[in-house]
């Protein structure tokens, strides 16, 4: 069976419920899509390539990607370090906003773990999916490590899948994000951009304009998200447009591009041609995007997923 490997951070989420609670969980792109992939495709090897700490939330963090299913062979634990954190607060408006304690965190660490021997953990079939957050958090020293990484992993015949997901504040300059995803790109055998995500840098405003973008990469398979108005893929050159059925009742978007990625990476895997595929990983995003937080509780999920024919 396909396995798949999610490199980034998990961070720790906080989000106020009253004025003065709290409620903690624990969130982060890959991860999101990681949980949502294994939710969705249980026969499917889902497993993380991260490093936490040892403190008390660290723990917490490893239990709840054991709970989730997750394969932790690749869940690597600094002595010092612990993890990032963020807090969502939303303003009297209902806008939301995020502050984010991530720089010393253990998951920008985590290529100090990797070892000949861990590559060669890996083989032909595995994939690899990982993000622009995935390389912006990482130490410089630790990209250059990524990059060598990534091209062994290639060579031994790893799938490499990339989302450019672009925070312009990870970056220390626009240039310096566009020039690692154009590289992240020339590595990846399937990419899943957001429109947005090309907008800022590459002033890419619709999925024709990011398909037309990514023609010259040697990318196998292209989706293209753009929000409630719809996906374009593109397959071996094939271009099709999937319509997305809008959600009138948007709580919080939050993880909806994460959300997609796994369902559809799962459904693929599992034999399904691209349209069913790409149907179903909007179910699972618009599914989502009706509850708060990027991880939602189990059932709402299962239930939808299940009418939606899994
Ligand atoms: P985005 O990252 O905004 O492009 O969203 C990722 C995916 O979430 C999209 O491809 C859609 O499948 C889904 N999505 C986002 N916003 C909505 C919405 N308002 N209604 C339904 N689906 C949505």
């Amino acid at each position: 069976m396909d396995k798949f490997y999610f490199l980034g951070e998990c961070m720790v989420e906080l989000r106020a419920t009253e004025p003065s609670t709290m409620k903690q969980a624990f969130a982060g792109d890959v991860y999101n899509s990681a949980v949502y992939m294994k939710r969705s495709f249980p026969a499917i090897e889902a497993g993380m390539l991260t490093a936490i700490g040892k403190d008390g939330l660290s723990e917490k963090m490893l239990a709840e990607f054991k709970q989730e299913g997750l394969d932790c062979r690749f869940v690597f634990q600094h002595q010092e370090k612990s993890p990032g954190l963020y807090l969502i607060e939303t303003d009297n408006t209902g806008e939301r906003h995020f502050t984010y304690w991530r720089n010393d965190s253990a998951a920008r660490k985590v290529m100090d773990f990797i070892s000949p021997e861990t590559t060669s953990l890996f083989t032909a079939g595995d994939s690899l999916f990982f993000s622009g957050i995935s390389i912006a958090v990482l130490e410089e020293s630790g990209r250059e490590r990524l990059w060598k990484l990534l091209s062994e992993l290639k060579t031994r015949g790893v799938k490499l899948i990339f989302d450019p997901n672009y925070r312009a504040r990870l970056w220390s300059s626009p240039q310096q994000a566009a020039s690692a995803f154009m590289r992240a790109l020339e590595l990846a055998d399937i990419a899943l951009p957001g429109v947005e995500d090309l907008t800022a840098l590459f002033d890419i405003q619709t999925a024709e304009a990011a398909i037309a973008f990514c023609r010259p990469f040697n990318l196998a398979e292209v989706v293209i998200k753009n929000g409630p108005h719809s996906v374009v893929t593109s397959d071996n050159g094939q271009i099709e447009h999937h319509q997305i059925t809008p959600v009138k009742e948007v709580v919080d978007t939050t993880s909806a591009g994460d959300a997609f990625n796994g369902v559809y990476l799962g459904a693929r895997a599992n034999g399904a041609p691209i349209s069913d595929a790409v149907q179903l990983a909007a179910r699972a995003a618009g599914t989502v995007i009706q509850h708060p937080g990027a991880i939602i509780p189990l059932e709402p999920f299962k239930s939808a997923m299940k009418s939606a024919g899994l």
